[in-house]
């Protein structure tokens, strides 16, 4: 079930929470019937979500208020609003938290985005709204064991990202180390890692993969700043 990855009280007294759902907690993807979709939003965190339609791209959404931009394209957002939950849906694609003194940011990071600045965009978009130093939370994503790459395009990878995103698959396949490019690109951006959850979306059945079954089903995470008791 749905576990929570991270909870930080911030100076203003507020609390930034960082909920990571599961299989069990539900298909998260958007698009499937609405009122299911509320339901299980709700049981994650209270109040209406602003979710994204992710496109693989580096735009970036300010979320002024609760809900505010729902179903916009990006590929993050950020917010110094109060009980606004912020959310991404995934299935190996990189989950990211960013937590800054009184902001929060979430990122869908795929091997396309990360090459593309979506992360150099989203810490660019919560430094206009709140103070660093940052902190990262990264939820489940596919790991190198299931992720072969190709030669050439894990070159370009490499070069983009730093040498550590080489990596090799359970059966020494050449294979990109996602999660290595997200911190080599954190770490050039002054932003530490806070929470690694490295669990492999496609070797660990509780959640779904893309990539492991096809499925377009997905696990959400959502990052909301609380100002009350819940
Ligand atoms: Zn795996």
């Amino acid at each position: 079930m749905a576990r929570e990855l991270a909870r930080r009280s911030l100076p203003s007294g507020r609390t930034a929470r960082v909920v990571m759902s599961e299989a069990a907690d539900g298909d998260m993807a958007v698009g499937g019937p609405e009122n299911l979709l509320v339901s299980q939003r709700h049981a994650l965190a209270p109040g209406s979500w602003t979710w994204l339609e992710q496109v693989h791209g580096t735009s970036v959404l300010e979320v002024l208020e609760a809900g505010d931009g729902a179903g916009t394209a990006a590929d993050a957002a950020v917010t110094v609003a109060g009980d606004a939950p912020i959310a991404v849906q995934v299935a190996d694609c990189v989950p990211i938290a960013l937590l800054g003194s009184d902001g929060i940011a979430v990122v869908h990071a795929g091997w396309r985005g990360l090459r593309d600045g979506i992360l150099e965009q989203a810490v660019h978009a919560l430094s206009a709204i709140t103070d660093g130093p940052f902190q990262a939370v990264v939820g489940p994503h596919i790991g190198a064991c299931c992720y072969a790459f190709g030669d050439r395009d894990l070159d370009e990878m490499a070069e983009r990202l730093g040498p550590t995103v080489r990596g090799r698959t359970r059966d020494s396949q050449p294979a990109l180390d996602i999660a290595a490019g997200v911190e080599h690109v954190l770490d050039t951006l002054g932003t530490t890692m806070a929470v690694v959850d490295g669990t492999c979306t496609s070797c660990d059945e509780r959640y779904w993969s893309h990539r492991g079954t096809g499925t377009t089903r997905r696990q959400a995470m959502v990052a909301w700043i609380q100002t009350g008791e819940r």
